[in-house]
């Protein structure tokens, strides 16, 4: 029975936020790790790239070895600032003692990566990774999930023997990107295949708000992918859109293709050519608060729109205390609307010591970089209570 060994480190890191990312910020909130006897427990039947290898795992009639790694936000990748150098060394030296000391209890490792993992010690995070793991294991098989968001490099790929990178954005496929890297990863140990991958790097930024592919041109893009990988019996091919917030010389969108027993050069040339052709599709338009609220008005009639402040976006790694579109909002003083969390738990804290109906001033927002997200509000408010059950 082969035993694979299931690990995880990474993050999504935006170079653009203040501050650095310690090791216990990847583990909030108290900075304990995902021990390996709490994996099964806490992965199994989530939705989650652990949850999809540990099926694969079992589907397969195969043995999980667990290790201990960084908690995560307790099942996948956070996104936030560069990671100290002490935060890599230490993570992954943890990881690979581990892996020296359990030498004999597995036969090959599924590493879920992010792919866009920036730390002070180096921009190619995954790499480092690779090449400690390579040291503490040697040539046996590593596959790896990763995000969609991912810039790859060379060294990436020269180092792993196999990718499987999420298709969907927003990432609704991460169990089935697990599930299928931890399947090729026993197969390949079972000798029922050989996969071998290309990697082609386009000169291409993707902002991410104009990355979804639940329509337009990246839903049009990710269709003829799936459809390419049947026609060509490939085992997988993913346009990475790239993580631009991770500001490095490695950052940006690419090709990967796998196929069984050949570099798939030629087939990755022609579907970089494909994405490249459709680049268009990929740019953003942005606008100010104030022209979001006049297009939102001639839209709105009898229903209601959303406005959704993708520049500070926590899921990106952005601190959620952005004000421009609040100061906006309350500058019009617009009837019938709600604006959605701002992250302040100082001025959440003044709120809960007055009482319902109570008016007095507030600072909101505008903490950690008002120089970008828009300066704190100074306003009276009037506390109705609670967050709504
Ligand atoms: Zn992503």
């Amino acid at each position: 029975m082969i035993r694979v060994a299931i690990c995880q480190f990474g993050e999504e890191t935006n170079c653009f936020v203040k501050g650095r990312a310690a090791l216990r910020d990847l583990c909030p909130p108290t900075g304990r790790w995902c021990l390996s006897t709490e994996v099964e427990e806490v992965h199994r039947g989530t939705q989650t790239y652990i949850g999809g290898a540990l099926d694969a795992v079992r589907d397969l009639d195969c043995k999980a070895v667990p290790l201990d790694f960084p908690k995560m936000n307790g099942a996948n990748f956070l996104a936030g600032p560069i990671m100290t150098k002490e935060c890599v060394i230490e993570a992954v030296g943890r990881i690979c003692d581990e892996l020296r000391r359990r030498r004999g209890e597995y036969d090959c490792l599924f590493l879920s990566m992010h792919g866009a993992a920036v730390s002070d010690l180096t921009e190619d995070v995954e790499s480092y990774t690779l090449s400690e793991v390579r040291k503490a294991v040697g040539d046996l098989k590593i596959m790896s999930s990763l995000d969609n968001h991912g810039n790859l490099t060379e060294e990436m790929v020269r180092l792993s023997d196999g990718y499987i990178g999420t298709k969907a954005v927003p990432h609704t496929d991460i169990y089935e990107a697990g599930y299928r890297a931890a399947a090729m990863l026993i197969r390949t140990v079972r000798g029922e295949i050989e996969p071998k991958m290309a990697l082609r790097k386009l000169p291409l930024l993707s902002f991410w708000p104009a990355g979804t592919t639940l329509d337009g041109t990246p839903k049009e893009i990710r269709e003829y992918l799936a459809d390419y990988v049947q026609r060509h019996g490939l085992l997988d091919a993913t346009f990475f859109q790239g993580f631009s917030s991770a500001d490095c010389a490695c950052t940006g969108a690419s090709v990967l293709e796998v196929a069984d027993g050949y570099v798939p050069e030629k087939e990755a040339e022609e579907l970089a050519f494909y994405v490249w052709d459709r680049r268009e599709g990929y740019r953003a338009e942005s606008c100010t608060a104030a022209e979001a609220i006049n297009k939102a008005l001639t839209m709105v009639k009898d229903r209601f729109v959303v406005l959704f402040e993708g520049s500070d976006n926590p899921g990106s790694g952005c601190p959620g205390d952005g004000t421009h579109l609040l100061r906006e909002l309350i500058g019009r003083n617009l009837p019938r609307t709600v604006m959605g969390p701002i992250y302040h738990p100082q001025a959440a804290a003044i709120c809960h010591t007055h009482k319902v109906g109570d008016r007095f001033p507030l600072k909101v927002g505008g903490d950690t970089q008002p120089e970008i997200f828009g300066a704190p509000l100074d306003e009276d408010v009037v506390y109705d209570g609670h967050w709504p059950k």
